[in-house]
């Protein structure tokens, strides 16, 4: 895919969805810090139902603490690998108040430092809170990349590096969440939803899903492509 076909494609996502937001729910800092810590292998749904309760309770380092870690893992038991990022929390809340005034700090290396947050998580935090033009590779951006073209590579760290290189500046800052929701909702990891697909005609997926009314047929060599159905008579 040339520098032209990567800025159209990513003019369209674009277009799709001018202002994209995470599907988390948070008001502030701290909140989205948390709740990017608790989504790790869990699903966004999962983390609001669970903070919409614990917010009300407890939404800074000190409150968290206050509350403790039982009633912590109590609020957030829904969420997969609950025991584990409960204690993180905790120490994550320590270590806040420690070292930082218990303000969420806008520095990767100290992100990183905090228990529970990964490299994921502290790209997801300065590119939402601090709008730091960073890429971070989950499930659906990694499909994506991969079915599109736009970074094929084996690993999610690959991924991330090869995205960052070859998205356009003026996309940057978005392109993660544009790429996250388009594979969470249209580029879907079972059946890709390609026949309403905005960048079809850029993805180098071979096995597209065809509309309905079409039908995949195979051609006498190399992989199925989509074709109209003979109209009933
Ligand atoms: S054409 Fe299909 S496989 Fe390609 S990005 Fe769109 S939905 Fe995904």
């Amino acid at each position: 895919m040339n520098i032209a076909q990567r800025t159209e494609l990513y003019r369209r996502l674009a277009a799709v969805n001018p202002n994209p937001r995470s599907d988390l729910v948070y008001g502030n800092h701290f909140e989205l810090l948390v709740a990017v810590v608790l989504s790790a292998q869990a699903t966004d749904v999962s983390v609001n139902k669970a903070t919409a309760k614990l917010w009300p309770v407890a939404n800074t380092p000190q409150a968290i603490l206050d509350l403790g870690e039982a009633r912590l893992r109590d609020y957030i038991k829904t969420i997969g690998l609950y025991q584990t990022k409960a204690k993180n929390v905790i120490k994550l809340c320590e270590q806040l108040l420690a070292l930082h005034g218990g303000v969420v700090p806008n520095d990767r290396k100290a992100l990183e430092a905090l228990p529970g947050v990964g490299s994921k998580t502290a790209s997801v935090v300065l590119n939402v809170a601090f709008g730091v033009p960073t890429i971070a590779v989950d499930t659906h951006i990694f499909r994506v990349a991969n079915r599109t073209g736009l970074a094929a590579e084996k690993t999610a760290d690959k991924v991330a590096a090869k995205l960052e290189k070859v998205t356009p500046k003026e996309y940057l800052l978005n392109a993660h969440h544009w790429l996250i929701l388009h594979g969470r909702y249209l580029c879907k990891a079972r059946t890709p939803e390609c026949w309403r697909c905005s960048i079809t005609e850029f993805c180098k997926y071979k096995a597209k899903t065809p509309a309905a009314g079409e039908v995949a047929v195979k051609p006498l060599k190399g992989k199925p492509v989509a074709k109209k159905k003979a109209a009933a008579r």
